[in-house]
């Protein structure tokens, strides 16, 4: 039977460990490269991340170890899961953050990652699993079913196997196909999940023109996915576990139980934590890197040199305003990732003419306690 879960999903039998944990915001994502041996048309990663060989802890571009130990540390992460790309591209790098993580979190630190039957072999498998992975989920393409053999082969090791893909309109037959495969191999797989296929910004051409269009104004969620799942799930639940995870779990439980997290964690006494887990501060920003279009490219664009003397001179600004006004010095922070001045609403509002005067740009910013700060909302005073 069919059932609604309190997270927005349906399921049909028992949850994936790795899925219990994602959506309660335990699971630390992990992308540990760009660069992917298939090039599907619904593929979602952004241009920052598609095809390139970067690593990101969440929203951290990471460069060391400790701070990808660090993020998990600062969302209470009980799991990774690892991503990409295809993380087997990478497999000395992927095994690399799978010891360290079990070793510095302990055995239960519990990891699944996503591998695309291409890449696979006894070899490779044999790696990960001695490395400590406790679940592997395959992506195979629906529509070609030359690689789909190799997903038996993660059976002869004792961990969790699912399937993952997108639950895609027009092409029913298609996945039926692939499950009627998968149900019937021998030893049986663990469970299929099948996701609401999403728009993003990088694939909503390609899914325009197969005539793919969002469901509604306020979803990211491809009309038709929904009811393609249903079907499946109602054909095949019975045989295997099922979960279609949508589109609004992602963004209104997983993403938010995990920002709320990382709040929490990086909480300064003068910062406001909405109930959706966002930042309300007052900011203090130099005038020549106020918000504006192509602000976050012009901070990239500085050289450490150039950083280090507008750290400089918000220091010397922040230090004015400790003395001049008598504040005391916890109720600033310089974020030397944005290079702004942090601080409570009500000194920004009440000295705004002095800071203008002083030819700084305050404002009150809303934003998420994620590494990057994502911005909600800028009101400038
Ligand atoms: S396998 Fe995943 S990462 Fe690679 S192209 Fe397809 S959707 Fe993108």
């Amino acid at each position: 039977m069919i059932k609604k879960t309190k997270f927005y999903s349906y399921k049909t039998g028992c949850l994936a460990k790795g899925c219990q944990l994602c959506v309660k915001g335990e699971k630390l994502v992990l992308f540990v490269t760009g660069i992917c041996s298939r090039n599907c048309y619904y593929c979602p990663l952004s241009e920052q991340k598609k095809n390139k060989d970067f690593v990101y802890a969440n929203e951290w571009k990471i460069s060391n170890d400790k701070e990808v130990i660090k993020e998990a540390e600062l969302c209470n992460a009980k799991g990774a899961g690892i991503t990409g790309g295809d993380p087997l591209l990478r497999l000395e790098r992927t095994i690399k953050y799978i010891k360290l993580l079990k070793k510095n979190f302990g055995k239960n630190f519990h990891i699944h990652l996503y591998a695309v039957p291409e890449t696979i072999n006894k070899n490779n498998l044999k790696k990960l699993y001695d490395a400590g992975l406790d679940e592997i989920r395959f992506h195979p393409d629906i529509e070609n079913s030359r690689f789909w053999d190799k997903i038996g082969l993660a059976k002869k090791f004792k961990w969790k196997v699912g399937v993952e893909i997108p639950a895609i309109p027009k092409k029913l037959r298609e996945t039926e196909k692939l499950i009627e495969y998968l149900v019937s191999l021998k030893p049986k797989i663990d469970f299929i999940n099948l996701n609401e296929l999403e728009v993003s910004d990088t694939n909503a051409n390609h899914l325009v023109e197969k005539g793919f269009v969002p469901k509604n104004r306020i979803s990211y969620g491809v009309l038709g996915s929904e009811k393609v799942a249903l079907t499946l799930l109602k054909k095949y639940g019975k045989k295997i576990n099922m979960h279609y995870c949508t589109a609004k779990l992602k963004d209104k439980v997983q993403l938010a139980n995990r920002i709320k997290k990382r709040a929490k964690n990086i909480k300064k006494k003068f910062y406001i934590v909405t109930n959706s887990g966002s930042l309300i501060r007052g900011a203090i920003y130099l005038k020549e890197l106020k918000p504006n279009f192509g602000y976050h490219k012009k901070i990239q664009s500085l050289t450490n040199s150039e950083k280090k003397k507008l750290i400089k001179e918000l220091n010397r600004f922040k230090l004015i305003l400790e003395k001049e006004f008598n504040i005391p010095k916890d109720m600033f922070f310089v974020d030397v990732l944005k290079l702004r001045i942090l601080t409570n609403i009500g000194v920004v509002t009440h000295f705004a003419e002095y800071i203008k005067k002083n030819k700084f740009v305050p404002a009150i910013v809303e934003e998420y306690p994620t590494w990057d700060q994502m911005e909600l909302n800028i009101e400038f005073i």
